[in-house]
Parts: structure tokens; C-alpha cells; sequence
């Protein structure tokens, strides 16, 4: 085995049917590993598995709903039945709700925690037994610009993307002892569903992100397969408890 091959691996990603989750998905077929993609849209499924199946990968679709504990738990059980074992988990699946702290309801706060945090926790305790079991495993959390910086517009967006950065690191101490990796993705402003409502939402955002960025685009999905690749592979083996910024130079502009 090479130290990027994933052949014989099973992946597992959250939000894998569309925008950056598919993104990583193909990258991790591409590197051989049968997928295993999660989420609601079932037509938006049904698309990403096409793709991901033209190019010769395996690939399948469970149903998951992330702010549902069983939904999270029994989404991570019908992955290992599909292909007998699951090797890489990626929490990916995230939404947001834009407003002004004082104007947010808490329903909309335990939405976007839920969404983006607790099922991240929820799907990482599903998979550990199957990581131990197979001899070690790769977890990778997606973060966010806003893991790092303040957002007055996304405030449980911004709390939920430094808690899951903070989840990898507590995960990494705790499971370094059976050979699982966790670490996190913190993607810059990526062209996708989600920014593209913020695009419409936020006045002037687009103009701040070509701004501030020095590779002077949007990120897209695409951008996340070789990350995903490397954080999945054994070529990250000795990587663990790491936040790393794929961001176009975004956070290191002042
Ligand atoms: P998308 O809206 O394209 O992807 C979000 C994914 O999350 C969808 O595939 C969606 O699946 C899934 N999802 C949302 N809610 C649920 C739920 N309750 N149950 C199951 N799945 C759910 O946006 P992105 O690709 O941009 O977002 C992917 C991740 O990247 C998110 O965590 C986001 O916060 C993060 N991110 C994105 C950035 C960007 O600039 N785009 C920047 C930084 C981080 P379904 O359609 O089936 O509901």
C-alpha cells in the first residue's frame, strides 16, 4: 500500500451528497476507498452517487438527519453493514442561521449546534468501535474560518465551528491509544449551496472574500478531495489533534 492509497478502506461522510462533503468524497474514491455518503436530499444523493459510480467508485447513500441522536447512530451502523467495516469518518454535514445574537431563537441556536457539533460527537462515537476493530481509523471534522475568527451574523455557527475543533483535539488525546487520528478542516470561503444564500444574504461579502483572499477566488469543492485524501491516508499517520486551514492564504492575510 502506498502512503496515499486507500484501497480497502470504507469511508463515511456526512453531508457527502453535494458541495464540499462530495468534494472530499470523490477524492477519497479517487484514492480507492469505497463511500459511503449521509445525509437528507435523496435526489441530491442519488446525482452524487452517480458521479462518484461513473468514475468506477463503490458508493452508497444512507439517510441521516444530524440533529437526530439515532438518526446519527443508526446512519453510522447501515454504513458498516453496506460494506462490512468503516475506516474514515467525515463530520461534514453543517448548516447556519444568519442574525443578530439578540434576534436568534433557541431552537435556531440548538439547530445549527446540532447540525454542525453534537452529531459530529454522536457519528465519532458510532464509528469508534468499527476504528477499533479494524486496528485504527481517521476522523476529520470540518471547521471553518469561524473557528478562528468572530462572526457577529453567525454566532451559534461560529460556537459550533470552535467546538468542533476542539472536539478533534479531545478526541485525538483520547484515541490516539488505539491508532485513530482526528483532525480538522478549516475551509476558507468555498463556493457551495451554503455561501451562495450568504452571497444574497450579506451585503458586500463577495467583494471582502476576493478581497482578502490571496489566491483571489472562491475556494471549490474540488479543492478538498487532496486534503481528504491526506487525512484519510497513512500518509498523515503520525497527524493528530491538528486544525489545518485550506483557505486560498485567507487567514493568513492581515
Ligand atoms: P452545503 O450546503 O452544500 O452542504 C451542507 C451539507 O450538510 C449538505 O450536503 C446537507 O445535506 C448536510 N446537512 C445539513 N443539515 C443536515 C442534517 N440535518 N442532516 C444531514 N445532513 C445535513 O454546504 P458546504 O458544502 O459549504 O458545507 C459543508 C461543510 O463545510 C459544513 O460543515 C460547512 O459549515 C463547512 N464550511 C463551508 C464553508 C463554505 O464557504 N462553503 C466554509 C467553512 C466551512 P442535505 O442537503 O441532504 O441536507
Amino acid at each position: 500500500m502506498t502512503i496515499f492509497s486507500l484501497q480497502n478502506r470504507v469511508a463515511f461522510v456526512t453531508g457527502g451528497n453535494g458541495g464540499i462533503g462530495l468534494g472530499m468524497a470523490k477524492g477519497l474514491a479517487a484514492a480507492g476507498a469505497a463511500v459511503v455518503i449521509a445525509g437528507r436530499n435523496k435526489q441530491k444523493a442519488q446525482s452524487a452517487l452517480s458521479e462518484l459510480r461513473s468514475t468506477g467508485a463503490q458508493a452508497e447513500f444512507v439517510e441521516l438527519d444530524a440533529v437526530k441522536e439515532v438518526s446519527c447512530q443508526q446512519a453510522v451502523r447501515r454504513a458498516t453493514e453496506q460494506f462490512g467495516r468503516l475506516d474514515i469518518l467525515v463530520n461534514n454535514a453543517g448548516t447556519t442561521v444568519r442574525k443578530q445574537p439578540e434576534e436568534l431563537t433557541a431552537q435556531e441556536w440548538h439547530l445549527v449546534m446540532d447540525t454542525n457539533l453534537t452529531s459530529a460527537f454522536l457519528c465519532s462515537q458510532a464509528a469508534y468501535p468499527h476504528m477499533v476493530r479494524a486496528g485504527g481509523g481517521k476522523i476529520i471534522n470540518i471547521g471553518s474560518m469561524m473557528s478562528v475568527f468572530a462572526s457577529s451574523y453567525a454566532t451559534p455557527y461560529a460556537a459550533s465551528k470552535g467546538g468542533i475543533v476542539q472536539l478533534a483535539k479531545s478526541l485525538a488525546v483520547a484515541w490516539a491509544k488505539d491508532n485513530i487520528q482526528v483532525n480538522a478542516i478549516l475551509p476558507g470561503w468555498i463556493d457551495t449551496d451554503l455561501t451562495r444564500k450568504a452571497r444574497e444574504q450579506v451585503q458586500g461579502l463577495n467583494e471582502r472574500v476576493l478581497a482578502r483572499t490571496p489566491a483571489q477566488r472562491w475556494g471549490m469543492p474540488d479543492d478538498f478531495a487532496g486534503i481528504a485524501v491526506f487525512l484519510a491516508a497513512p500518509a498523515s499517520n503520525f497527524i493528530t489533534g491538528a486544525a489545518i486551514p485550506v483557505d486560498g492564504g485567507y487567514s493568513v492575510q492581515t
